[in-house]
């Protein structure tokens, strides 16, 4: 028999706890040996223990060293400091990755995409370094280390020789921030050496923007610096069909946390349609990081099954709420 794994929950906030029950309930179905130890962090856990990313949220997180997370609201403007990015400094969660591929049988605007975003997750503008310098005047700090942007580019290249990938193209503003971005450039080049078999090149931001919407399926990995990558990865969802589709894994040497690019969704949260699917795709990253690989095929070929019958939630054009949908993958397991 297979041990139980543990691995911590996030059930989040907004449509959160809608669609981390729903892939819970799916997990379970499918045998996966979890064993889940659930904390509560945001607000919640502000109210209750004065601060939003309690200690021992992150004990268990060490402990398990894997977490499967719903998203968790950031206040705008005001309030506390985003979990999500406390979560990632704290534990040293280094590398975003979000794979962005045509799901089967989902109609898009467009086919043959197949890209991964790789995000530099510590620093950049997510420093939260900010301070008025005098009233009407703010400086925000965006911090560019050598040695984070070092790893992260090796990151990259490691991931594309591991799942056959032929290029890695570096995404930066270096015509610009020629300091900043111009050493994140300078370190992906210098990285790019070692890696003879992995063609690199790079892009301005902007131009890649204008070409990911244009020709998507020329790109394969692309590398970038935090907050380009925050942006970058939702328009490459809205490339495939939406945020509903697109997983994402925070990955660091001791810990993972698992979770999808969406956001809490409160336009629709608590109404029952939020699409579990992209937190369903995280669940099956970390099922193969855990070495889970059969559950992890079984809980995908289901999931493709579902869309196959033509059964959607309404981001997709179809009528089936949160829970109809988790059954219908549910049932669909063999
Ligand atoms: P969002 O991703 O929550 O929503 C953007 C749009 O996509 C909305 O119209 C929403 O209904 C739709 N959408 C998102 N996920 C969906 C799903 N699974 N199924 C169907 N439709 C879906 O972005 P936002 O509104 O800008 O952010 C809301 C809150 O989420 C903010 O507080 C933000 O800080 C937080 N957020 C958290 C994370 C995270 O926890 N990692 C990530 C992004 C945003």
């Amino acid at each position: 028999m297979t041990e139980t794994r543990p691995v911590t929950l996030i059930r989040g906030d907004g449509i959160g706890p809608e669609v981390s029950d729903a892939v819970v309930a799916i997990l379970a179905a499918a045998g996966a040996p979890l064993g889940f130890e659930e904390v509560v962090v945001g607000r919640e856990a502000e109210k209750r223990e004065g601060d939003p990313l309690p200690p021992s949220a992150l004990a268990s997180i060490r402990r398990t060293r894997v977490a499967l997370k719903g998203p968790v609201g950031t206040p705008i403007g005001k309030g506390f400091q985003s979990v999500n990015v406390r979560l990632r400094q704290a534990l040293e969660l280094y590398a975003n990755l979000r794979p962005v591929k045509n799901v089967p049988s989902i109609e898009s605007r467009f086919q043959g995409v197949d890209l991964v975003v790789v995000r530099e997750n510590t620093e950049s503008l997510y420093s939260g370094l900010e301070h008025t310098v005098v009233p009407g005047v703010v400086e925000s700090l965006k911090i560019i280390t050598e040695v984070a942007s070092t790893r992260i580019a090796r990151y990259a290249f490691e991931y594309a020789r591991a799942h056959g990938r032929r290029r890695v193209t570096a995404v930066h503003k270096a015509n610009i921030m020629k300091l900043s971005d111009g050493l994140f450039l300078e370190c992906f080049r210098r990285v790019a050496v070692e890696y003879p078999d992995v063609a690199a090149d790079d892009r301005i931001v902007d131009a890649a923007c204008m070409k990911l919407v244009m020709a998507p399926e020329t790109f394969d990995v692309l590398l970038l610096e935090n907050l380009y990558g925050d942006i970058v990865s939702d328009l490459a969802a809205g490339l495939v069909g939406g945020l509903g589709l697109v997983p994402g894994a925070n990955l660091g040497r001791d810990a993972a946390i698992f979770e999808a690019v969406h956001g809490t969704a409160p336009d629709i949260a608590g109404q029952d349609k939020a699409n579990p699917s992209a937190l369903l795709m995280s669940a099956v990253l970390m099922l193969r990081h855990l070495e889970l690989g059969a559950h992890a095929e079984r809980v995908e070929r289901a999931l493709l099954e579902t869309f196959r019958a033509g059964i959607r939630t309404p981001d997709l054009g179809g009528s089936a709420g949160t829970k109809e949908f988790a059954k219908a993958v549910a049932a669909r397991l063999t």
